[in-house]
């Protein structure tokens, strides 16, 4: 399929028309940002890494029943997606304490949760993608009632899937984020999960395999990136 008119670019993703109107082509790029588009720089073959994780992980959610705007991967870079209107609403699903969690409340990172803590985030970068409940949320007609309660109910479907592949694979699934979108009448996992979104420590090493190696300067970035990659393909 070709690309048509770009209709958005965000830091790392560009989204295209396509000939079908209710399908459009997500492009990842190797641009990199962190603290609301304050630190900016590129990481190598991101995109292409990205898009493959995400292709994997879209795959495996929609195998077990979660409806996602995943379409297939057309190459490296891009894939076909449905078309959605996402909800600025950015959910946070957190197994063990890090990043946000950590400064908010003052607990050292790493604490395990006994269980999975949710967050929702209002998408909104000039603000700081401020920390939000479900009355904010309706306050703010971000989302219905209906639509809160089952966003909550398959954000934590999801978190139990993806823990337990990354398990397998040697990787603490640590915290992720998860965009949702309307589609018609039904709301749809969209977005990305990958290194950029998701915190992954190595779960023998702790080593951390994931956009904090970017965020905080701690090198071996790509490397990373690819070495998430290379145990979900092994
Ligand atoms: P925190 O709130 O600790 O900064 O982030 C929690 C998790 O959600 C991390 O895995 C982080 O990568 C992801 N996350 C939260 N907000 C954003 C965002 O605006 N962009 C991206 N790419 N990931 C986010």
């Amino acid at each position: 399929m070709e690309k048509g008119k770009m209709v958005y670019e965000g830091k790392a993703k560009r989204v295209y028309e396509t000939a079908d109107p209710e399908i459009f082509i997500q492009e990842f790029k190797d641009d990199a940002t962190a603290f609301d588009a304050t630190k900016k720089g590129t990481i190598q073959q991101k995109g292409v890494v990205n898009n493959k994780i995400s292709a994997i992980l879209f795959k495996l959610l929609e195998s077990k029943g979660i409806e996602t705007h995943f379409v297939k991967q057309l190459d490296d870079r891009n894939m076909l997606i449905k078309k959605v209107k996402i909800i600025p609403l950015e959910v946070t699903m957190r197994n063990i304490v890090a990043g946000g969690m950590s400064r908010l409340l003052g607990i050292k990172e790493g604490m395990v949760l006994e269980e999975p803590v949710l967050e929702y985030h209002y998408k909104d970068d000039s603000l700081h993608d401020p920390l939000i409940n479900d009355y904010h949320a309706r306050a703010l007609k971000l989302a219905s009632d209906e639509e809160l309660d089952f966003i909550k109910k398959r954000s934590f479907e999801i978190n139990n899937i993806l823990k337990a592949f990354f398990d397998k694979r040697d990787l603490c699934l640590v915290d992720f984020k998860l965009e949702f979108g309307r589609s018609r009448d039904k709301i749809l996992l969209a977005d990305e999960i990958s290194p950029d979104t998701c915190r992954f420590w190595d779960k023998n090493t702790q080593e951390k395999l994931d956009k904090d190696r970017f965020r905080r300067d701690m090198g071996k970035v790509e490397e990373a990136y690819h070495e998430v990659l290379k145990r979900l393909t092994a």
